[in-house]
């Protein structure tokens, strides 16, 4: 028998390397098991967030979107940059850079919190038992008063369009792309669809994004959602709803995919195909047979509202349980379980947890749309302001977008805050506040706002909410 510990967890990813971290602070022995494997053929942690979700996409949209900014928009500011160019190669390296700086960080916030770094695939042979087995196939089994599985998520894939070695790839493999595909097909108009799509049309692909569903972005206030399929169709993604894919063939470098709309069949041809339909929990094998923790039929580990599993010293947090699959999501988890597992009261509000997708302009919310408040039976009132009509968005040159506040009619409390708009992902703490301390869209419209600042348009939002907005004529006058 190895080392014991008080806290193991398996899984380095947003969840796992917090939860980590937060127990060693808390003065619990904790140990940390991660078995992923960089480019380098080294196992580095991080796990999906920093080696191939939220940060390198981000840096390619950041990227991309400064080309877009050069090639098109400096001239309207009176910048001349001549034949703007781009080098793919180059932005990829820059990614991994980014990515490599990142995951080494994670090294050294362990050492520096005193958490064991364990390499090797972990697996939960008891209540109080990780067995870790190395790249070489040697076990070594561990002890711990507390285990928390943190095993993330993996892409789901579909019969009709598997994977291939680089045409048919997933969202790992869309940010791994050398050159910019003539033509790129993207299979779900969900959050990586939408933002790969948008990467790889910024740099000059025809995108065709498939999707199944007959309304686009379903999650977001409805007025939001219009604007935003508006203003990336604008720029260049073809959306096409209803779409079903039902196969999909390799041929001479390219992949023809079929659809039906429902009414004909389709076809299109792709240089490249990404398939991103949704993830799913991570985690088969990760909990050895009797040992007592239950997943439900789609393979999430089953915890109560503190993460709690059915076996009382094993916790299980992130992408593997119940809820969106978001990094913040996973590490505020990790933070929550590692309290009290140190003994601390802790709990978490799952009604107000922002999401973000970083299209640009960005569309960010939190809490009810307009529609989940209605289908309750709640009475709202709302406010809206248009980026069109705030000065700070004139001069970013970033007038698309509104701000969106959803308030209960009754008692004024914020119930929702939606936005699409330049840094929007910024704006959205402002809703995710709000909520938090239940404040009333008064109270937002009461506070002073720095100007000129894109989050005055919340401000103004917060006012219309009672036809009182400043900065542009109101629907409704209410005395
Ligand atoms: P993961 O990050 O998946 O980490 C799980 C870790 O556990 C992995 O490192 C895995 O190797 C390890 N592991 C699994 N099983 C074992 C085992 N048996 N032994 C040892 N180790 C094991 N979310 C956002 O909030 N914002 C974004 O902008 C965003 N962008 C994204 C972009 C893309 C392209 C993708 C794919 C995802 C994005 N996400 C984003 C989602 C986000 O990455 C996940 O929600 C988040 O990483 C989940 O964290 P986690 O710790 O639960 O799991
Ligand atoms: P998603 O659930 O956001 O979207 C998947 C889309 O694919 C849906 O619209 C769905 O209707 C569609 N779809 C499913 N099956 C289909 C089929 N057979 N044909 C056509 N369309 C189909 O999933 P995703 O975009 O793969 O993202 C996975 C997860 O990663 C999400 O839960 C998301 O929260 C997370 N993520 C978050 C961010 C962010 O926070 N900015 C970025 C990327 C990913």
């Amino acid at each position: 028998m190895a080392d014991k510990f008080d806290v193991i967890v398996i899984g380095a990813g947003p969840g796992g390397y917090v939860a980590a971290i937060r127990a060693a602070q808390m003065g619990l022995k904790t140990a940390c098991v991660e078995k992923w494997i960089s480019k380098e053929g080294k196992v580095v942690f991080g796990g999906t967030c920093l080696n191939v979700g939220c940060i390198p996409s981000k840096a390619l949209l950041e990227a991309s979107h400064k080309f877009v900014e050069a090639k098109h928009d400096f001239d309207d500011m009176g910048i001349q940059a001549g034949d703007v160019q781009v080098d793919v190669k180059k932005m990829i390296a820059r990614k991994d850079k980014i990515v490599k700086n990142l995951t080494g960080g994670i090294a050294g916030l362990f050492k520096a919190n005193g958490v064991t770094g364990i390499e090797g695939t972990g697996k939960v042979t008891g209540s109080q038992q990780v067995e870790v087995t190395d790249q070489n196939g040697k076990a070594s089994t561990y002890e711990a008063d507390s285990i928390i599985i943190a095993a993330g998520s993996v892409p789901v894939e579909i019969p009709p369009t598997p994977l291939t070695d680089d045409i048919i790839v997933d969202s790992a493999g869309a940010l791994e792309f050398t050159e910019t595909p003539k033509r790129l097909g993207v299979i779900g108009a969900g959050v990586i669809g939408l933002e790969l799509g948008s990467v790889w049309s910024r740099l000059g692909a025809e995108v065709t994004v498939l999707e199944a569903m007959d309304s686009f972005l379903p999650m977001v206030d409805g007025a939001i959602a219009k604007e935003t399929q508006k203003l990336l169709k604008k720029q260049g993604l073809d959306i096409k709803l209803g779409a079903r894919v039902t196969g999909s063939e390799v041929k001479d470098g390219e992949v023809t995919v079929k659809y039906s709309d429902g009414d004909n069949d389709h076809e299109m041809t792709f240089d490249k195909l990404i398939v991103c339909v949704g993830r799913k929990p991570y985690t088969q094998g990760v909990v050895g047979d009797g040992v007592g923790v239950e997943t439900d039929e789609r393979g999430f580990i089953q915890v109560d509202d503190q993460c709690r599993t059915s076996v009382p010293s094993v916790y299980a947090i992130g992408d593997c349980v119940r809820g969106p699959m978001l990094a913040h999501k996973a590490s505020e988890e990790g933070i929550m379980a590692a309290d009290i597992i140190a003994g601390h009261k802790a709990e978490m509000n799952y009604d107000a947890i922002p999401s973000v997708i970083y299209t640009f302009p960005e569309v960010a919310w939190v809490g009810m749309t307009e529609q989940d408040a209605k289908a309750k039976g709640i009475e709202v009132k709302t406010g809206t302001f248009p980026f069109a009509a705030s000065g700070r968005a004139m001069a970013n040159n970033a007038t698309e977008g509104q701000a969106k506040i959803i308030a209960d009619a009754e008692t004024d409390r914020v119930l929702g805050l939606h936005i699409v708009g330049q840094h929007a992902g910024e704006m959205i703490a402002q809703g995710v506040i709000a909520l938090e301390f239940g404040s009333s869209a008064e109270d937002l419209a009461l506070t002073c706002y720095a100007h000129p600042t894109m989050s005055e348009a919340v401000h103004e939002a917060a006012l219309a909410v009672e036809g009182h907005a400043i900065h542009m004529a109101n629907r409704k006058k209410k005395k």
